[in-house]
């Protein structure tokens, strides 16, 4: 794998050779023979000490991986490293790999310590803490939503490991939905369904995250429902996440929504500048407790990941890479900017859109038409998905005043005289058909009221 960089590597060096003279050259570089391995676009080069090693990176690094990127058709990036330090860094890998699983398919550093508390989600907390505690007693089933990046996989995770941890002997399982789905089908077309049953029924707690994956899947709902029933009978402890509330699930069974409405539902916000600002402190720590970065620079990151964690963490290790891999030891904001400029620039492109929520407006309409949202947005002439997808259009342009040739894009590349007839055509029909206007009315308030929580 490596044979195409050492090609690269011998081009280097005669260029070098050329460059510089013979002594630096011997002692520098004629010992480095091969790449020893790559990983992420980097070549990683022993050499014999720390002292060359500083002198290749503080004279030379610059040289040779512009040299590498005249001739490399891919982006590659060379690393020079002692033997000690590499091996150093693959046991410290090896014991990350080991550490990160644990029984019941969690992940061991979703802990409750590892979660940031605030004023977001300081209530699903204190509620996840008194859950741990007594599992099965408290409150049950266990029922956390919230919008994606938010951190409800990681306080379900909290509560099976904490559970764990005081109790060893204690069953554990954590599932995503849709490897419930999954083991439900295989296992129901190999008619292994006591294999199923023993796997899910054979335990203490179960943690099923992200159920609206469900929605729609009624053999499933209807298994999920009889294993809901069992545990519950027995006092096992339920958790479940969601992006949406029980009463808001779609394509669900009613008797299955109605069992979590009839648990603790807890909600986790966006949290405030100041709690991300605590979040990106301690993701630092927890990723290199030797790096400290100033506070603007914690606040820049902050403010320019507002909605998902997840994104505002991964900018964070982005930023703190780029800066090891080309030794920067002053990371300012100007800095910051310039290393996270391509997320940023995608994240804001959606966020219009996410701030608009052109996209929320059409599944409302969807769902109180009960139609699918592609047939909203689909060719289907008929009128069950005509009158739908016209007043989506007419809301859309309501609200957001949109150019007609825009609200088109919206709608598979419509063009602009469709859009316009479809809103002069709602606009009588609101003021002439009361079914219409009710509809009208009723979507708007449901629109203004689910904005509350987008
Ligand atoms: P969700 O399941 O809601 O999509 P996750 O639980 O996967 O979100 O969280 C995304 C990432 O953000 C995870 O790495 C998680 O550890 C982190 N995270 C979210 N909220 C917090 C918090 N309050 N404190 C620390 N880390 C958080
Ligand atoms: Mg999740």
């Amino acid at each position: 794998m490596t044979a195409q960089y050492d090609s690269l590597w011998q081009y280097i060096l005669k260029e070098l050779n050329k460059s510089y003279d013979e002594t630096t050259y011997q002692e520098l570089f004629e010992p480095i023979t091969s790449v020893h391995k790559v990983k992420n676009g980097l070549l990683f080069m022993i050499v014999p000490s720390l002292h060359i090693k500083n002198r290749i990176n503080r004279l030379y690094l610059n040289k040779i991986n512009n040299l590498a990127e005249n001739m490399a058709e891919e982006k590659v990036r060379f690393k020079f490293v002692t033997k000690e330090e590499l091996e150093n860094e693959e046991k410290e890998n090896e014991r990350l790999i080991q550490n990160v699983y644990r029984a019941g398919n969690l992940t061991s550093v979703y802990t409750f310590e590892n979660l940031v508390i605030g004023k977001s989600n300081n209530f699903a907390f204190r509620m996840a803490m008194k859950v741990a505690d007594q599992p099965g007693i408290v409150a049950n089933p266990f029922y956390i939503f919230g919008d994606v990046g938010l951190g409800k996989t990681h306080l379900m995770q909290a509560i099976g490991n904490y559970i764990l941890d005081n109790n060893v002997s204690h069953k554990v399982l954590y599932t995503k939905a849709d490897g419930f789905i999954e083991d439900f089908i295989t296992l129901l077309r190999k008619s292994q369904m006591d294999d199923f049953n023993n796997k899910y029924r054979d335990i203490d707690v179960l943690l099923v995250d992200d159920i609206q994956i469900l929605s729609s899947a009624e053999g499933t709902q209807r298994e999920f429902f009889k294993l809901f029933d069992y545990l519950y009978m027995n006092n096992k402890q339920i958790v479940i996440t969601s992006d949406k509330p029980a009463s808001e699930l779609k394509n669900f069974m009613p008797r299955l929504t109605s069992r979590f409405e009839a648990g603790l539902i807890v909600d986790i916000q966006v949290p405030d500048l100041e709690h991300r600002i605590n979040i990106l402190e301690r993701k630092l720590m927890a990723y290199d407790d030797k790096i400290t970065l100033p506070e603007e620079v914690f606040e820049f990151i902050a403010s320019a990941f507002v909605t998902n964690i997840r994104e505002m963490e991964g900018a964070l290790i982005r930023l703190i890479s780029y800066a090891k891999i080309y030794d920067i030891t002053n990371i300012t904001v100007d800095i910051a900017k310039d290393i996270l400029e391509p997320l940023i620039k995608t994240r804001t492109r959606s966020d219009v859109l996410n701030e608009n929520n052109y996209d929320k407006i059409q599944s409302v309409v969807a769902d109180f038409y009960n139609i699918t949202l592609e047939d909203l947005i689909g060719k289907k002439r008929h009128s069950k998905y005509t009158l739908p997808r016209h007043l989506a259009m007419y809301i859309i342009k309501q609200k957001f005043d949109l150019p007609y040739k825009t609200i088109g894009s919206l709608f598979g590349d419509r063009d602009h005289s469709t859009i316009l007839s479809a809103v002069d055509k709602m606009d009588t029909e609101i003021k002439t058909n009361r079914e219409v206007k009710l509809a009208y009315e009723t979507i708007v308030k449901k629109i203004n009221f689910v904005k509350l929580r987008w």
